[in-house]
Parts: C-alpha cells; structure tokens; sequence
C-alpha cells in the first residue's frame, strides 16, 4: 500500500473549536503512526467568511496542542499565504491560490458531459446511485433518485466545498480522509464527483459527534446559553457596551453573538464555558491533558485505558476503535485530568508552565516576581492548582499594593470581629511580634506563631485565620509561615496595620 497520507482542512471562518481539534488530533495521529504524512490545508473557499485572523489563529491553535504537519502553511511563517511561507510538494495550501486547478477539472466535467453551466455558476450532473464504506459508520448506499444535482463552480469563478475538497483530497494524494460526522452527507456527492474525475477513493471516517450534558451538539453557542440564563436570573435589563436592541435580541433568542456573551459574563463576574482550543489554553488547561482528554471523545485504546501522552496515541489510534455514537463532552473529566496532571509535576515544571501562562495572560506576574519570588509561590500553590489559571486568582494578593487589599466582610467577622473581636486582639498581639523577628523565614515565623499560639491557649487556626484575612483580605492562603514570608516582613506590618485601621469597628 501507498504511504498514508491524511490532512486536516479547516475552513478559516472562526476559531478552532474542540471538534476540530479532535479530527486534527486524530489525523495527525493516524499518519504519524503509519509513517506517513499530515497536510494542513485551509479552505477559504467562503470568501466572505473566510479571515486571514481566523488561518493565524488555527495555526497557533494547533502548534499549541503539539500537532505538527509536513506540508501547509508554516506556523512559524510571517506571512503564510506567501510562498515561502508554505512548505511542501503539492502547494498552494489555501484553496484560494489554487483556482487553475478547479477550473481545469471543471473543463474536463463539462468536456464529459458530467457538468452544465446554469445561471453562470456550473453543476454536476447526478444521477447513479452511489455506494461507500466509511470505516467508523460503515456502508452507505444512496440511490440516484435522492441525489439532486449540484453546484460545484460558482458564479465568481470560486469552486464549492465539495469540488475543492475532491480534487484537492486527489492532486494531494490523500489516502485517509478523517472528518467530523456532519460531513457523512456529502460524502455520496464527493465519491461521484471521483468516479466522474477518475480519482481513486480515499478511505473515509466519519467521527462522531461532540455533545454537550443537555444533548446538544457542543458549539459555541453553548456560550450564549449560559450567558442568557445568567442574565435572565439576575433580571439583566441591560449591559455596558450593548445597546438595547442588540441585548433584547440575544435575551430573546434571536442572536447568540458571543461578544455580547462575554459582556454579560463581565458585568455578572461569570465564566463561560471553554468551546474553542484558545479558550481551554486561556482557562490554563495543559495542552497535553486536553489533548489526551480529545483523544477519548469517540475513541478509546481499550482495557479502560484512559490516562496517555501523545506518543501512546500515535502508538495505538486506529481506525476499528473509533465508536459510532455520540461522545459527551465532560468538563468535571477534564478538569480532574488536569488538576491531576499538575499535581504530579515535578516543581520546575509547574514553574515553568505556570510562568509561561503568566506571561500570555498575567503578564504582572512576570513583572512583579524576580525568579526567587516566582519559584517560591509556584511551590506554594501547586497543590491547590487544578489549572494554570488557579494560581494567577488565589495569588493575586501578593501583586496587590498594601493599600489595595479588600477585605471579605464575612471574613472579617468570622475570624476577626467575633467573640468581642478576638481576632483583632491576635492581630494587634502578633503585630508587634512579626515586628521584632530578625529572621523573617517560614521556620522562624511558624515557630513565633506556634509558642504565641500555645502561650494565649489558642489553636494555630485562631493564630493563622486572622492573619491571613489580614495580608490578603480572605481566609485562604498557602500555609502561613510561606504566606508572611514570600510577603515580606514590611508588607506583612503594613497590610495588618492597614487591616486593623480599615476593618475595626470604631
Ligand atoms: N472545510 C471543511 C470543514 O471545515 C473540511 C471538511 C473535510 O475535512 O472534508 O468542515
């Protein structure tokens, strides 16, 4: 048999969706597991659709998930609709630049017979039945009678999906051709328009499709649907930077533009749920767990096997494994795939990946921590990290200024006001201990603590909460010694200070 070829074909009209990227994932997988060969090819056939923005973004969606092609549009290119910014035999990669090609195989359909021009646009002439196996679904049989002849150049001289996907699939050379299931239904209208060229089929399977835990097919309207019931319950009238009639529209279910989404996500303190590969990398999931997380969805490597890097699914993707029915998309799965993944790194590394994070999304991080600050928070907060995000939320009180903490009013009762204010008496003791250490190390504070702590009575938790409400303005931090420490023996007087002028009852 011939070397495998496969390819990914996105449309470039949005972002690169979990769907896509499974189909990607599980293409790239396929030829690197076959000793074959992984194109990229974007089909901006659409050309009102169709943004150079939206090929950028695919490219770096896809470099992100560590999957690389041998042919396409480089990642790495400055411009890749150039030529040198394509690498490969069997270019041009967009479906753009490739308008000769069509139309040669558009002049041989009408040459035959199999093609008539109408209204300035060209069709193909239907008619046979039509017969093929898709290795997920199986065989599929479609008489000529239910297939209605159909446009395959249009009136602007571009080709449509089905004739650029035919003949590019051929001059490329592609053997396996894995796409998502909503595709099934052109599948009979592309095996004609080969047999009418004289192309060899490729294999095809179709994958499943992706749900959401209502039933529906996972897409980014998902984004709507939370943000339009969160607006609802909270009696949302309005929101910042809509105007009314745009807002009416999407409370009243005739727009799901997600920009409008996102403002009533910001203006209720909401998230949305992650849709598109930019959204999970944003949320701090790792690429590789998200990507071992895609790999189940409609396939599974058997004995239960769940947990597996990239190269154990190059290993073991096939094509018999891949299951007909509906995957669920389970966020709870993912995010203990995760959280488990970042527990079991080792220190540096979470360092490193935690850094890297800070300095796409939190870039004040990266600006404020030196390498001694940063090791050490990394260190701290690893274990309550499920995600890379994780940190950046629970840390955001060391980046603070002293004078910019807010204090949690059930926080300050619970731990500083009750009982006659005990807590504010643990403060105003302990203030002038912190003051007086020499050493300001966790070991150091910890034991100062610790024999205040057993000299008054009290449990360390009624010595530690009211600090920590006190540097930080809540009750959770890593444990305390680390806390004060990494804050710094000046911070830590001046934001209990401050805390014990701002909260106190008068
Ligand atoms: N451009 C098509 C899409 O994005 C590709 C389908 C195919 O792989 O043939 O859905």
């Amino acid at each position: 048999m011939s070397q495998v070829v496969t390819r990914f074909a996105p449309s470039p009209t949005g972002a690169l969706h979990v769907g896509g990227a499974r189909t990607a994932l599980f293409a790239w997988a396929f030829a690197r597991g076959h000793g074959g060969r992984f194109l990229l090819r974007l089909e901006d056939t659409d050309r009102a659709r169709s943004s150079a923005k939206s090929t950028l973004g695919l490219l770096k969606d896809l470099e992100w998930l560590g999957i690389d092609w041998d042919e396409g549009p480089r990642a790495d290119a400055d411009d890749p609709y150039a030529a040198e910014g394509q690498a490969g035999a069997n270019g041009p990669y967009f479906q753009s630049q490739r308008l000769p090609l069509y139309r040669e195989h558009v002049d041989r359909l009408l040459a035959s017979g199999r093609a008539y021009e109408d209204d300035g646009a060209v069709r193909f002439r239907m008619g046979e039945d039509v017969s093929f196996e898709d290795a997920v679904y199986g065989r599929v049989d479609v008489q000529g009678s239910e297939l209605e002849d159909f446009v395959i150049l249009k009136s602007d001289g571009f080709p449509t999906y089905h004739l650029a996907v035919v003949v590019d699939d051929a001059l490329m050379e592609v053997t396996h051709v894995l796409r998502g299931q909503e595709h099934l239904t052109n599948t009979p209208k592309h095996v004609a328009l080969q047999d009418a060229l004289g192309f060899a089929r490729p294999v095809y399977a179709h994958m499943p499709s992706i749900l959401i835990r209502d039933g529906s097919k996972m897409s980014k309207r998902d984004k709507a649907k939370v943000a339009r019931k969160a607006a609802q319950d909270a009696g949302l009238t309005s929101v910042e930077g809509v105007d009314d009639p745009a807002f009416a529209a999407f409370l009243a279910k005739e727009s799901d533009d997600v920009a409008v989404a996102q403002r009533i996500a910001s203006a209720l303190d909401l998230e949305l749920p992650e849709i598109e590969v930019a959204d999970f990398l944003r949320s701090g999931y790792l690429s590789e767990t998200l990507c071992n997380y895609l790999s189940l969805l409609g396939w599974s490597p058997g004995d239960d096997a769940e947990r597996f890097d990239r190269a154990f699914l190059v290993e073991h993707f096939d094509l018999e494994r891949i299951g007909r029915s509906n995957a669920k998309f389970d966020r709870d799965k993912l995010f203990r795939f995760d959280a488990d993944d970042l527990a079991a790194m080792p220190a540096e590394a979470f360092r490193d990946r935690w850094r890297a994070h800070c300095e796409l999304f939190e870039p004040a991080y990266v600006e404020r921590l030196d390498d001694d600050a940063f090791t050490k928070l990394a260190a701290a907060y690893q274990p309550r990290s499920r995600t890379l995000q994780e940190p950046c939320r629970l840390a955001r009180f060391f980046l603070l200024d002293d004078d910019d903490i807010v204090y949690d009013a059930k926080a300050v009762k619970k731990w500083l006001a009750k009982n006659d204010g005990q807590g504010f008496g643990v403060l105003r003791a302990l203030r002038d201990r912190l003051a007086g250490l020499d050493d300001f190390s966790p070991e150091a504070i910890e034991a100062s603590l610790a024999s205040y702590a057993e000299a008054e009575g009290l449990g360390m938790g009624k010595v530690a909460q009211p600090l920590r409400v006190a540097v930080s303005g809540a009750a959770v931090s890593p444990g305390i010694g680390d806390t004060l420490a990494l804050l710094g023996q000046d911070a830590v007087l001046a934001r209990v200070d401050r805390c014990l002028a701002v909260t106190q009852p008068a």
